[in-house]
């Protein structure tokens, strides 16, 4: 069974194993590379201005947090310190302006309260309008009762509470009641400024938010919008438009390269396919020549010489050997599909090379005895290879038949074999017109036929060097050719010795 069959019956059967799945697989519509670049711009985006918003207000918040509880607890117990020391005497014992001179001095709030809440220190009547930010919210007898729970026994503590930090100590018993101090850094106005702050980074992230979206969109439209042209034009180019132009160098590099390489593929493509219109012209017109004298000497030995025995053998030789052409024109083209499509086996042996180029240079003796052709050679003997008797020979008998095909008016092909440390290398030379520089990588395509017209001793379909190339590249052989327009050109094979 050939590949394709093969890859035919995968195919098939994966369908049948896929079931409904792969149905829909298929059924899926690729997404359009401009939503994909734009939705994947525009969450990223997103996504990283939210975690700049989340981490600035949370990390806001509790920086400020953090700084009033390590004011608190710094400056708790100084204070404690200097209320049990007593107030300097500038103060005339006054107990209340000492309290509120500690609480102004370290920037907290600094109460002194009996167990039922009472405001011992500063005096109520002083202190209500003395500070304004604790009327209206502040409820005495709350805080002491949470302090007291606070203490727990203990004789000090620092915790949160309504929107402050709070260091709470028992500073003395008075009458057989407990008094307290109250020492408080209130982080309410922080914890304002902190949501004023998260208001306008949350207004800055939506504002962010848009013009990303606004910007991928630009984006996006500005790297697909080449891939669309290109699209368009590769619609144009496989409807046989070969003049299409990719362009794309006003773009980014990736895209200007892949413009260049469809412009590549396109001189390309154009290229063969104008070659292959050339060869079917010729093998067309190859095939009409033998085909047209077969039937004219065919009508003659019926009409004219069928009963001259002289001149019907002659007709009939010529016959045969149009017939021989058309075989070996039909040959050419099976051998250069086979090598092409990889069907051609390679069936490797041992092949004494000294000997098959007798051979080969044997066939062609027939120019030497009747045409004038003369064939200077240096062969050394014994000179063996691996490689695929019947392939190898072809590829000999194709380069010696160009080079008396194109060799010059002194009809002289020199061949030689000579051995070359663990290698020995096969060349023939001609003198005639050589290839133009231009042309020497084009003779090994396909297809591929120099427009001069040559006089033409041995059959020839263009395709020789491609069938040539393909034997020798699939041997993994060295091969090339030198030339010189006006002095000749040489072609040569490297084969390892064996
Ligand atoms: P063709 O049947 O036309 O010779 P080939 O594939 O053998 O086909 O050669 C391809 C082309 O390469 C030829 O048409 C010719 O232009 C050029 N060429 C090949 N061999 C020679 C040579 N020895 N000297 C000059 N040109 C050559």
């Amino acid at each position: 069974m050939s590949k394709k069959e093969n890859g035919q019956q995968n195919k098939s059967s994966g369908k049948r194993r896929g079931g409904a799945k792969s149905w829909l697989r298929k059924k899926r519509r690729p997404t359009s590379t401009f939503f994909l670049l734009w939705a994947c711009f525009s969450v990223l985006c997103s996504l990283l201005l939210l975690m700049f918003g989340f981490t600035q207000r949370f990390t806001i918040e509790s920086a400020l947090k953090d700084e009033a509880a390590s004011e608190v607890s710094a400056r708790g117990p100084r204070i404690e310190r200097q209320i049990l020391e007593g107030p300097p005497p500038t103060f005339n014992g006054n107990y209340s302006l000492y309290v509120r001179v500690l609480a102004s001095q370290n920037n907290v709030d600094v109460l002194i309260l009996d167990e039922s809440g009472k405001l011992l220190y500063p005096a109520q009547d002083e202190y209500g309008s003395a500070n304004p930010d604790l009327d209206g919210y502040f409820n005495f007898q709350d805080e002491v009762e949470r302090m007291i729970k606070e203490l727990g026994g203990e004789q000090s503590a620092v915790y949160e509470h309504k929107n402050s930090y709070v260091y709470g100590a028992k500073i003395a018993v008075e009458n057989g009641t407990p008094v307290y101090l109250y020492v408080g850094q209130s982080f309410r106005l922080m914890k304002a400024a902190s949501t004023a702050m998260t208001t306008r980074t949350i207004l800055l992230c939506i504002f962010s938010v848009a013009l990303s979206f606004a910007v991928t969109s630009a984006i996006a439209a500005w790297l697909t919008r080449p891939l669309m042209e290109m699209t368009k034009k590769a619609n144009r180019f496989a409807a046989g438009d070969f003049s299409v132009d990719f362009g794309g160098e006003d773009y980014s590099l990736e895209v200007s390269n892949l413009a260049t390489t469809l412009n590549y593929a396109r001189d390309e493509i154009s290229k063969a396919d104008r070659m292959q219109k050339e060869l079917i012209a010729n093998v067309s017109h190859d095939f009409k020549t033998p085909l047209t004298m077969i039937k004219a000497y065919a009508s003659m030995i019926v009409e004219i010489s069928g009963h001259n025995p002289e001149k019907r053998e002659k007709h009939a030789k010529i016959i045969i050997d149009e017939a021989d052409r058309l075989t070996s024109l039909v040959n050419d083209v099976l051998d250069l599909s086979k090598l092409q499509s990889g069907i051609g086996e390679i069936k490797s042996e041992k092949l004494n090379i000294s000997a098959m180029l007798s051979e080969v240079m044997g066939r062609f003796s027939y120019y030497k005895d009747t045409k004038g052709y003369k064939f200077v050679s240096q062969i050394d003997d014994e000179l063996y290879t691996m490689g695929d008797k019947t392939k190898i020979e072809q590829a000999l008998y194709n380069l010696i038949g160009n080079a008396v095909n194109y060799t010059g008016e002194d009809k002289t092909v020199y061949i030689r074999l000579q051995l070359d440390g663990t290698r020995f290398c096969f060349s023939v030379r001609d003198t005639g017109k050589g290839i133009k520089p231009e042309e020497i990588k084009g003779i090994w395509e396909r297809y591929y036929r120099s427009s001069e017209a040559h006089k033409r001793p041995v059959q020839g379909t263009g395709l020789g060097l491609s069938i040539v190339k393909g034997i020798l590249e699939r041997h993994g052989l060295e091969y090339g050719v030198e030339s010189k327009v006006g002095e000749g050109s040489l072609f040569y094979i490297w084969f390892p010795l064996v």
